[in-house]
Formats: structure tokens, C-alpha cells, sequence
């Protein structure tokens, strides 16, 4: 890296849109200093999704909520743009909560407004499988629901950002066509360069930068290619989705986790109805890109000819300029 790229990155704004850490009240959130020392800003980090009761994922928020509410010296709960800006110049890390589909209103439509209030700051809709919401992207695509236009409504009144990651593509398109903020794709890389039932088509990409929104490019070897996660092949996803919609829908949303003691091979094997067979999920050592390839991508995005502008965009930019929309009254 030139000492210019090193200073750029020094002093952007880093936003990674989702972290891929298995939620549990268990958990040690000691983890997120690995972001923190990495140089990035902010992480949306999930509480729950479909494959746990809501219960659950309400004790996780608790347990989450009170633990960087007492980690005050080094981490922010951002509920705004502005409180990221405060911790940026505080020289603290500023996150916010998501939860990967709508099992966790438990069918009430009230618990949006509970989640927000508690730090929820983004919510998808389904989490591979149907629910009564949504199509799931590993599911016979039901589409959005009554209840998922109510869902979208309601994300758009009370200021969450409407995140389509893991649903199916109908489903998808029927969500920015309801929705009147930004959407984004939070961590989903485009099928035209590895075809994945978790990744999406050009129409998906599309519709999605026409709201606005942006597209979180996912660090997971097995949505990337082969299980690769080379720099070469996370520039081709990058290239791709620039080509078709330009560079200020393109963001990080890498679904790392820190080297804990989850093994997410076993995790994936256990539920064959979320993870099915014949989607990669069986690989053994899935391996997976993080906020620490960023410096390496950095460079390789420069030597493609992408300027200052367009990098800081990638790097976080991007993914403020729809929470500005969707989250700011
Ligand atoms: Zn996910």
C-alpha cells in the first residue's frame, strides 16, 4: 500500500454492514476489537435471525445492549449518522444492531418500533426460508406477504434500513417497489459472477441502486467462487456490480466473524432445511475475507483505475448515504 492509500484509509469512514458472528448471549464482545484495531468505524452486527425463537434473539439484544452500554470507553450504540460521526472523533467504534428475518416480530408488527428503540438499525426479511413475511432465497419464492408490505411500512415510518440479503428475488423486487427509502443488499454478491442461490441477479442489482441503495459485497468463500477468497476475485465482484449500476451502490458487508471457538461448518451441517445440500454449505474449511483484506483490496481497486471518491465510497461513504435516508427523520 502507498503511504497515499494508507492515509486515505486511515482517515475514511469504514462501514461494514454486517458481521457474520453466530448471535448468542454467550457470546464476548470483546471480539469486535478485531474491527476496531482493523481500522474500521462501524459494524451492524445481528442479535437474532429466523433459525432461533424471537425469545432468543430478544436476550440476545439485552445482553448485547447492556454490554456496550457499559463499554462506553471504547464502543458507541449509533443510532444516527451523527453518532457515528461523534464516535469517529472520539476515537471510539461505533455499532448498531440487524436481525436476519421477520420470525423475530413474533407476527406483531409492534416490535419494530421496540427494536429500533433498543438499537435495531436494519432487518431483513427472510432468512433463506419462507416466513410470513417474505420468500426466502433457498425457498419456493412466495413473495411478500400482506403482513411484509405492512413490515416495509412500517421499517420506512419508524427508521430502519430495509435490507433484502437472503430473501428470493421476486420477493426482493416487490420489497423496493414497496419500500420509499434507499433498500440495500447488506452482504449478497451478484449470481452473474458466481451463481449461488444466496447471491443475486442483475435485476435485483438494479432495482436496488435505483433506490438509492447500496449492495454490501459478502466475504464468504462459497459466495465469492470456489471458496476462494483472493483479492483478484473479490475485484471481479466489485467490477461487476460498477459496470452495471456504477460505483456509489457498492459496499462492505463482509459476514466475518472473528476466530472463536464456532466451528461454522458444524453450524451449517446441523440445519440442512436453512443450509441445504447442493449450495456449498457442506465445504470443509470454508474460509472467508474480513475487514482485514480491506488494505489489499484497497490497492488492487486503485491499480483498476478507481479514484479517491470512488474508494471512499466503497468504504463506507456509500453505506452512510442510505442510512442518512433511511434511519435520519
Ligand atoms: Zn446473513
Amino acid at each position: 500500500m502507498t503511504a497515499r492509500l494508507e492515509q486515505l484509509y486511515r482517515e475514511a469512514l469504514v462501514w461494514d454492514a454486517h458481521a457474520g458472528v453466530f448471535p448468542s448471549p454467550e457470546v464476548d464482545l470483546n471480539l469486535l476489537d478485531e474491527w476496531r484495531q482493523l481500522g474500521a468505524s462501524y459494524v451492524s452486527i445481528n442479535v437474532g435471525f429466523d433459525v432461533m425463537d424471537w425469545q432468543d434473539t430478544l436476550a440476545t439484544l439485552a445482553a448485547y445492549r447492556r454490554w456496550v452500554l457499559e463499554h462506553g470507553d471504547r464502543f458507541v450504540l449509533a443510532g444516527t449518522t451523527a453518532d457515528i460521526d461523534r464516535a469517529r472523533a472520539d476515537d471510539k467504534f461505533a455499532l448498531s444492531f440487524d436481525i436476519e428475518g421477520m420470525n423475530a416480530l413474533n407476527g406483531d408488527i409492534n416490535m419494530i418500533s421496540l427494536y429500533h428503540a433498543l438499537g435495531v438499525r436494519q432487518m431483513l426479511f427472510a432468512y433463506n426460508l419462507n416466513n410470513a413475511a417474505a420468500g426466502g432465497c433457498h425457498d419456493a419464492d412466495s413473495g411478500l406477504t400482506e403482513f411484509g408490505r405492512q413490515v416495509v411500512r412500517e421499517m420506512n415510518r419508524v427508521g430502519m434500513i430495509v435490507d433484502c440479503s437472503h430473501a428470493a428475488c421476486r420477493t426482493t423486487l416487490e420489497i423496493m417497489d414497496e419500500s420509499t427509502r434507499p433498500v440495500v443488499f447488506s452482504h449478497s454478491n451478484p449470481c452473474a459472477v458466481w451463481d449461488h442461490q444466496r447471491n443475486i441477479r442483475d435485476q435485483q442489482i438494479q432495482a436496488c441502486a435505483a433506490t438509492g441503495g447500496v449492495i454490501g459485497l459478502n466475504g464468504m468463500g462459497i459466495f465469492l467462487g470456489d471458496n476462494d477468497i483472493g483479492i483478484d476475485t473479490m475485484l471481479r465482484h466489485v467490477l461487476y456490480v460498477s459496470e452495471l449500476v456504477g460505483t456509489q451502490h457498492i459496499g462492505f458487508g463482509f459476514d466475518y466473524s472473528p476466530d472463536i471457538d464456532v466451528d461454522i461448518g458444524v453450524i451449517l451441517r446441523s440445519r440442512p432445511d436453512y443450509w441445504p445440500a447442493g449450495q456449498q454449505y457442506d465445504t470443509k474449511g470454508i474460509r472467508h475475507a474480513g475487514p482485514a483484506q480491506l488494505p489489499a483490496l484497497i490497492d488492487s481497486l486503485a491499480d483498476s483505475g478507481f479514484g479517491d471518491d470512488d474508494i471512499r465510497g466503497f468504504l463506507g461513504e456509500n453505506f452512510r448515504r442510505v442510512a442518512e435516508h433511511a434511519w435520519n427523520a
